[in-house]
């Protein structure tokens, strides 16, 4: 957080080259991390961007889970997409639609979403595979 608050201001401002995110840890997560500051300034425009659901009393599956398989799944992409993984069919599909692919899961099923078009009704248990295969269609 504090790394991200201060290179991403000096960013921000135009100061700045090259960075360095320290962390205790494996060294990719300090790449990881400081690919994720220039994502969000829109510095770097490169790889799969998860917006996903914060969660709340709606969500009825497990949102934690989709996203880590989502995650690793899109870890080799490099084409600039945006996925979105949302906990609802109520408020999900919003932002589903926004994105390049989104689903909007419910507890038993789930929508689909490519380009802001409905694709398909999904299985629960498929949600992650769905995604998945639409977004490496993509890449
Ligand atoms: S998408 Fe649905 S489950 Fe997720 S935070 Fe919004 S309303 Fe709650």
């Amino acid at each position: 957080m504090k790394s991200s608050i201060g290179i991403g201001f000096l960013l921000n401002e135009g100061i700045g080259d090259t960075l360095r995110v320290s962390l205790t840890g494996d060294p990719i997560d300090e790449v990881r991390a400081g690919y994720e500051i220039l994502r969000a300034l829109k510095i770097r425009h490169k790889g799969v961007e998860i917006i996903s659901c914060p969660t709340c009393g709606r969500c009825e599956v497990d949102i934690v889970q989709w996203v880590k398989r989502v995650e690793k799944g899109v870890q080799q992409i490099t084409t600039p997409l945006t996925v979105a993984i949302m906990g609802c069919v109520v408020n999900g599909p919003g932002e589903a639609k926004e994105a390049d692919v989104g689903i909007a899961g419910g507890k038993d099923s789930g929508v689909l979403f490519r380009k802001g078009k409905i694709l398909a009704k999904v299985k629960a248990a498929d949600f992650v595979k769905a995604l998945l295969n639409e977004v490496n269609q993509m890449r």
